[in-house]
This record gives C-alpha cells, structure tokens and sequence, in this order.
C-alpha cells in the first residue's frame, strides 16, 4: 500500500477527521508482522539521511502535529534512531517566549528550519499558531484566519530554496487518549508527562478538530503535502509515517558529491607518504631496546 496517496490531504478539499478510522491498520494483521517493515524503512530513512548530508543540496523539514498524547515523541525515538546527529535537530514549540511573541509568528519557526544537508524535526511547529491560538482566542479571528496563506508563502520559500517538506496529524480517538493518560497516571516513569492542560485541553476536543481541519486542508499541496495518520495503533502509525518519509526521501534525487580532487595525484600523494612512515618506522628504535637501554643505566 502506498500510504502517501491514502492518506495525503487533498489541497482545499473539505476535509473531515470524522470520517478518516484512527484504529485503521490497513489490514496489516499485527504490530509483530509490521516490525520487519517498519524497520527497513528506518533503515533505508537512515542511509538516505547519510546521502543528504554528503550531497549538501537539498534539505528535509519533518512537521509533527497532534493532540496530546498522540505520539508525536514517540514518532521521534522510534523512526528517528538511525540517523546521525550530526546534521538532524529536533525542536519542540513551546508557549512562545517574551522574545518569540515579541516577533512575528513565523519567526521562530523561520530559525530552525534545516540548512541544506539537514533533516529538522519539528515536535509541534508554526501551525500551533492556527491551532492552540484559534481555538483559546489568543489573537483575534482577523489576525490568524489570514496566516493559512503566511504559512503557505513560507513554506513555498522553504521548498524553493531546496527544502523537502512533510507534513504529519496524528489522528487518535478521544477514547485512546484517555487510555493513553491512564498510562502516565499509573506509571511513575510517566507521571512526569503528565500536565494539567492535558485534561482541560480535552474540553477543547471538537474546536480542535474543526481548527485542524481548516488548518490542513488551506496548507496541503503537492510540494508541502499534509497527511493524516491513523494513530490509535503505535506500530500502524510507525508503519505509515517510516514508509512515507523514505519513499520522500528516494525521490530527491539525492547523489555523492563529485570528487572535488584528482584522484590520481592524491593517491601518488598517500604512497609517497606510506613509504616515507615506512621509513621512519624502520630508523626508529623498537620499544623493547629503549627499555633495555634505560634498565642497563638505572
Ligand atoms: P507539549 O508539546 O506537551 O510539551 O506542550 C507544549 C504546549 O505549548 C502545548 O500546549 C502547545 O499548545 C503550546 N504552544 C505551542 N505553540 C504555541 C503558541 N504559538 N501559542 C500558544 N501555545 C503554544
Ligand atoms: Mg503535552
């Protein structure tokens, strides 16, 4: 299965989260089946991500947004393990800072976009700026209905400026949240993810929805595509998301740099100074006749 065309939000269609199952798992049988899947296309996501850094050309911007609890941070630990720190960051949008509000919206976002070679990772972004700030009124209507088409720019910017952009809603029901809060409640080891506004955001459920779906389908194109994971099933939504992002990966073109030296001369240049070690390494005295010399004197 393709999981790009299922589920790729069709630019300016009305979309409707109610009709999209977040328990689906497109009749893959089980997370044990899944496994070897998911991790070739870590695999394949890891090698590519190598290949993107040498070419030097070209970038990649992964975009996580869900409601709590969805698994955004999960996304990361599992499908992001392979890939070389050197050349990948992860940001995570917070309430904006005095300095960040003091700036136009895309202005945070705009600092942690991926230099070319790069993969960023954002663990909420610029969007929250439609989404959190829509539904609580924290600017009026006039000022975030007009930032569909602010983002849209931005990201047409990023894209013609060689940055490959992915777009991810993790879609889970309002039943597994709560199972999901559960969880951090019951183990220590989670109880510190737990924060109030988990429980009060929860209220908000529906306004969120209706926020997300404007959200998606004013900002879904071919070049900065959105797609709606089901995520009900961690294994189906690691499934989904590994798959989509490697076969993005494969199609940009991505290639070894050409040698920038002669190869010829630069390996003349390695045997010359092979020999000249050799040497050195035969005038110099063995170890062994050094501690002679020094226990004959002592
Ligand atoms: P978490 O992702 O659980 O660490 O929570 C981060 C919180 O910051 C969420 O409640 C977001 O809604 C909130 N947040 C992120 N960006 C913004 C923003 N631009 N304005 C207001 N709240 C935000
Ligand atoms: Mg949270």
């Amino acid at each position: 299965m393709d999981y790009r065309k299922q589920f790729f939000v069709s630019p300016g269609e009305k979309l409707s989260l109610a009709g999209i199952d977040p328990a689906h798992t497109g009749g893959q049988a089980s997370a044990e089946e899944a496994l070897p899947e998911i991790q070739k296309h870590v695999a394949r996501m890891a090698e590519l991500q190598a290949l993107l850094y040498a070419d030097g050309n070209q970038s990649l911007l992964v975009v996580l947004q869900a409601l709590d609890a969805a698994g955004k941070d999960g996304v990361i630990r599992h499908l992001f393990t392979g890939m070389n720190p050197q050349g990948t960051s992860v940001f995570g949008f917070k309430q904006p800072s005095a300095e960040e509000a003091a700036h136009d919206f895309l202005w945070r976002a705009h600092q942690r976009t991926p230099a070319k070679g790069e993969v960023a990772v954002f663990n909420r972004s610029h969007y929250e700026d439609v989404l959190v700030v829509r539904v609580h009124n924290l600017v009026p209507k006039a000022v975030w209905s007009k930032r569909y088409a602010l983002i849209s720019d931005f990201e047409k910017l990023l894209v013609q400026n060689g940055t490959r952009i992915l777009k991810f809603f993790l879609h889970i029901s309002p039943e597994e949240q709560l199972s999901r809060f559960k969880l951090r409640l019951d183990d220590p080891a989670r109880n510190w993810k737990i924060s109030e506004g988990d429980y009060s955001e929860r209220e908000f459920w529906s306004a969120y929805v209706s926020a997300y779906e404007e959200a998606l389908s004013k900002t879904s194109s071919k070049e900065a595509p959105w797609y709606v994971i089901p995520a009900n099933h961690k294994w189906f939504r690691n499934l989904a998301i590994s798959q989509i992002i490697a076969d993005s990966m494969q199609e940009m073109g991505l290639k070894l740099p050409p040698t920038r030296v002669d190869l010829k001369e630069i390996a003349a240049k390695y045997h010359a100074a092979e020999a000249a070690q050799e040497q050195r390494v035969a005038k110099t005295p063995k170890p062994a006749d050094r501690t002679e010399k020094r226990g004959g004197k002592a």
